[in-house]
């Protein structure tokens, strides 16, 4: 990498600097987080001061708590405003964010065990949350912690770990925090399933650009066929299965004289001339047969299943349909004719060697007189 790629793409410490428009899309995706994460303290807030309004717990509960909840999300805010978050594999920092919040619900859990099923339903919720992002690892190790620390709250703890119902006050604070647990699990699971669909949508997407990107990559831009690389792949695989006992003929084929075509009418002109010719070509062989662009002027036509006798009149009926064309449309003294060099598959050919024969013969036609086709005998 050089120089002023590595002063563009990094910063003084060595981190990778994001593209403009992704810092600020990562920015929005972790401003609406904590703004999510924000809301479930003030609505755990509200229960408690309903619960300190029935004097179940005192204030000092919701106050410590509002005071907690804010200087966390104010950390992570801070963090996450500055761009350092960006720094983390994980920009949004869920093993962090969710172990800090779990830390704050056990601290809580130990203060106020008298509403401490509170606090545990609010694990559940961080959990969720937490387990979309984190890796397997990370899950497993903050489960692991966790558990042990609830477990040993619960052992520990002299005063008995409750959610009172007694009074109205007391059975509306807890109505109202299940209501919002319940709520939250279920953002989770749409959530999750939301990023499962848009997953799912990239991937599809992804894959409809590959092949597009792979057939542009096997294809002739001018004439659409296949281009030399793919004809050639094309004829390999017929020369495999040629030597599994099937004959196989190639035949080259070449437009005569096309430079003066291109001198005397144009370049455009020459080439609707190769899209012509590859379209009348095309539309009149079988199914099985396989026709490319080899080169500039040059086609490759594949005849599987076709032995020399066959073949001959095959690739002759095509010499004389291009030369009947009516060229005259195109120009009015134009006349196109090919010439075609065939060769016929021999035990032991390689594409090169049978190439190179077909090749040779369509020397011969040329130097035969051209608008000809020649047979290579081996
Ligand atoms: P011959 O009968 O001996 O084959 O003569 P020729 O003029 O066809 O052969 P030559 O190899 O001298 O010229 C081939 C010409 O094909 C030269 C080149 O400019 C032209 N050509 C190659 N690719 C393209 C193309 O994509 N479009 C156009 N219009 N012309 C092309
Ligand atoms: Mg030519
Ligand atoms: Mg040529």
């Amino acid at each position: 990498m050089s120089r002023a790629v590595l002063a563009v793409n990094e910063d003084r410490s060595g981190a990778r600097a994001l593209p403009p428009d992704v810092a600020q899309r990562r920015l929005g995706q972790r401003r609406e987080m904590l703004v999510l994460q924000a809301m479930s303290y003030l609505l755990g807030d509200i229960v408690l001061w309903i619960y300190a309004y029935a004097g179940t717990v005192p204030i000092a509960i919701p106050v410590t708590f509002l005071l907690c909840g804010i200087g966390l999300n104010g950390l992570f805010a801070a963090l996450s405003e500055t761009g350092a978050s960006d720094r983390f594999e994980d920009h949004f920092l869920t093993t962090p964010q969710s172990a800090s919040n779990i830390v704050l619900q056990l601290g809580f859990l130990l203060a106020a065990p008298e509403i401490g099923y509170l606090f545990v339903s609010v694990m559940f919720v961080i959990f969720g949350f937490a387990s979309l992002r984190m890796t397997s690892r990370e899950a497993i190790i903050l489960w692991a912690l966790t558990g042990a620390a609830v477990s040993a709250i619960f052992l520990l703890q002299k005063a008995p770990i409750a959610l009172p119902t007694a009074t109205t006050a007391e059975w509306l604070a807890a109505a109202f925090s299940f209501f919002v647990t319940i709520g939250q699990c279920a953002y989770i699971g749409l959530f999750g399933s939301s990023m499962r669909k848009s997953l799912h949508q990239r991937t599809v997407e992804l894959r409809l650009a590959y092949l597009r990107i792979e057939e542009l990559a096997q294809t002739d831009e001018l004439t659409g066929l296949p281009n030399r690389r793919s004809i050639v792949k094309m004829l390999d695989d017929e020369i495999a299965r040629g030597h599994r006992g099937k004959p196989c003929s190639v035949a080259m084929i070449d437009i005569d004289w096309f430079k003066r075509i291109n001198d005397g009418y144009g370049h455009p002109a020459g080439d609707e001339v190769l899209r012509t010719l590859a379209i009348t070509v095309f539309a009149n062989i079988r199914a099985n047969d396989r026709f490319g662009r080899y080169g500039g002027e040059e086609f490759l036509l594949v005849l599987p299943d076709t032995a020399r006798d066959e073949a001959g009149p095959i690739v002759e009926r095509l010499r004389v349909m291009i030369a009947e064309l009516d060229w005259k449309a195109f120009a009015i003294d134009m006349d196109v004719t090919i010439s075609a060099g065939l060769a016929t598959l021999a035990p032991e050919d390689s594409s090169d060697a049978i190439l190179a024969r077909a090749d040779r013969a369509l020397y011969a036609a040329k130097a035969g007189g051209r608008n000809r086709i020649a047979v290579d005998r081996l």
